[in-house]
C-alpha cells in the first residue's frame, strides 16, 4: 500500500532515530510481532514484562508506516460521538470502550515517561465546537451523557468561547486532560526499551507467505527466510488489509500540513486541541517545537495518484481554514501530505481473529484515535495471549470470525 506521499515532518524531529539489521536467517519465538510501527511496539512493550520470547519485524524502517503521518491528538472521543456508540451499542458498552481509551491515554503518559528517547508528550485539553448552529442540540445531549459517566468536561456558550479564542462558535464542549505526543519518537522509544529488554528487531523484513501447523504458524520473508512462533500479532495497520480484508475496515484519503514555528500563542488558549461537528472535520495541535499541525478535508478517494494530485490545492486550504479561526496568525505549510486513514463503520476499533488465519491476532485500531485505541488493544492482546482470554475482547473488540 502507498500510505502516504508528502513533505513527512515527524522523521525529521529525530534524526539519528535506532536502526535495526534486516532478518539473515530463519528463526523461531514465541509470539512474532509484524509491525513496527506504534501499534507493533505497544504491543512488544507489553509482552517485554513476560517471559515470552518475542521479535518484531517491519518491511520498512521503524515508523515509517502511518506512524509517520500521525497527527497525534491523543483523545477519547471520535468521529462516533458517545451518543452514536450508545445508540449503536447501548450506553453500557460504549462508556466501557470510552473509559479504556481514557486508560490507554493515561498509559500513553505514563510509558512516554519511562522511555529513552523523550516523546514530547504534553497534557492538553480540547476544544470541540459546533461547525454550525444547529448542531448545538447535539452537543448538549453529548455533553449530558459525558457527564453523566463522570468524564471531565464543560459546555462552552458562544460568549465564553469568544473570550477564549478569536472565533465565534455558537456553543462547545470543553475536554480536561487530553494530550499530544510525537508519535515517531514515541515509536522509536519504545523499541529501544523493549530491544534493551531482549526483544529481537528486524527492519527491512517484509513476509508474505505462510504455513499452518496444529500448534504454530511459519511466516517466510520476501528474502527466502522463515519466522515460526506460537501466536503471531499482525500490527501491520491499515496493511493488515492486505493479509485479510475486513468489511468493517474504511480507508480513505486524508491530508495534513506542519507549519512554520510560530512566536505567539497568546490568540490560542492552553494551545488546546481543537476539532468540530462537522464530518469529515478539520482539527489541528501544536508542537513542541512550536509549529501547528492542520488536518482533514478527508475524501473517500482510494487510488493513491489521485489522492496525491490533490495535495497541493488542499494543504492551501487547510491553511485557509486555519485562518478562519485565527486570521492573526501568519503562517504557511513547511511540511505536508496526503494519506491513508482507516475507520471503521461501526465507529468501534477491532482486534480480528479469523479461522482461516489460525494462531494470528489482526491488530486494528482503525479509527481517529488509532493510537490510543492500538495502546488498548495491545493491553488486551497481552492478556489473550498470557492468560487465554480477555472479556473486553469478547464483548466489545472482536468483530470478525470467519469459516473456514
Ligand atoms: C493523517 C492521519 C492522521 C491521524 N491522526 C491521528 C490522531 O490525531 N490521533 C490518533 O490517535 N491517531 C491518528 N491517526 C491514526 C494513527 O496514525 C494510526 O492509528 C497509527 O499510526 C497506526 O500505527 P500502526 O503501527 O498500527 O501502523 P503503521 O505505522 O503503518 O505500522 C505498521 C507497520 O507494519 C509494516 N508492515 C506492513 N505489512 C508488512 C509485511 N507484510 N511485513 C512486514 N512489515 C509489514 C509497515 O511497514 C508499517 O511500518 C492518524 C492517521 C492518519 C493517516
Amino acid at each position: 500500500m502507498n500510505l502516504q506521499t508528502g513533505k513527512l515532518y515527524w522523521p525529521t524531529t529525530l534524526l539519528n532515530a535506532p536502526s535495526y539489521d534486516s532478518l539473515q536467517e530463519d528463526i523461531k519465538c514465541d509470539v512474532l510481532i509484524i509491525g513496527g510501527g506504534s501499534s507493533g511496539a505497544m504491543c512488544a512493550h507489553y509482552l517485554s514484562d513476560t517471559n515470552l520470547d518475542i521479535v518484531v519485524i517491519d518491511k520498512r524502517k521503524v515508523g515509517f508506516g502511518s506512524t509517520s503521518s500521525n497527527t497525534a491528538l491523543i483523545q477519547y472521543i471520535g468521529e462516533k460521538t458517545f451518543t452514536q456508540l450508545a445508540n449503536s451499542f447501548g450506553e453500557e458498552k460504549a462508556s466501557r470502550h470510552l473509559q479504556l481509551s481514557k486508560n490507554g491515554m493515561m498509559e500513553i503518559e505514563e510509558v512516554s515517561k519511562t522511555l529513552p528517547i523523550h516523546p514530547d508528550f504534553v497534557q492538553r485539553d480540547s476544544l470541540y465546537y459546533a461547525s454550525d448552529p444547529e448542531d448545538v442540540p447535539k452537543l448538549q445531549q453529548e455533553y449530558t451523557l459525558l457527564k453523566k459517566y463522570g468524564f471531565e468536561v464543560d459546555f462552552l456558550t458562544k460568549g465564553e468561547i469568544s473570550k477564549l479564542y478569536p472565533f465565534n462558535k455558537e456553543a462547545a464542549i470543553y475536554f480536561k486532560n487530553d494530550g499530544e505526543i510525537n508519535p515517531y519518537k514515541f515509536t522509536a522509544g519504545l523499541m529501544q526499551k523493549v530491544q534493551n529488554k531482549g526483544v529481537r528487531i528486524y527492519e527491512e523484513t517484509e513476509v508474505k507467505g505462510r504455513d499452518i501447523e496444529k500448534d504454530s504458524i511459519t511466516f517466510f520473508t520476501t528474502k527466502g527466510n522463515s519466522i515460526k512462533a506460537s501466536k503471531v500479532i499482525i500490527a501491520a495497520g491499515y496493511e493488515c488489509l492486505d493479509f485479510k480484508k475486513d468489511k468493517n475496515a474504511v480507508i480513505v484519503s486524508a491530508y495534513t500540513v506542519v507549519t512554520n514555528p510560530v512566536k505567539d500563542f497568546s490568540a490560542w488558549h492552553n494551545r488546546t486541541l481543537i476539532w468540530e461537528t462537522a464530518r469529515p472535520y478539520i482539527y489541528m495541535r501544536t508542537t513542541a517545537d512550536n509549529r501547528i499541525i492542520i488536518g482533514g478535508l478527508d475524501e473517500n478517494i482510494e487510488y493513491a495518484k489521485q489522492r496525491d494530485a490533490k495535495l497541493m490545492s488542499k494543504k492551501d486550504k487547510l491553511i485557509e481554514e486555519f485562518n478562519k479561526l485565527f486570521p492573526d496568525m501568519k503562517v504557511y505549510p513547511e511540511f505536508y501530505l496526503s494519506g491513508y486513514y482507516g475507520g471503521t463503520h461501526d465507529g468501534l476499533p477491532m482486534i480480528g481473529i479469523y479461522d482461516d488465519i489460525p494462531h494470528c491476532y489482526f491488530l486494528m485500531g482503525y479509527g481517529d484515535n488509532g493510537m490510543v485505541y492500538n495502546m488498548v488493544l495491545a493491553k488486551i492482546l497481552r492478556d489473550v495471549i498470557t492468560k487465554g482470554s480477555n472479556a473486553d475482547l469478547d464483548n466489545i473488540y472482536i468483530q470478525t470470525r470467519s469459516k473456514l
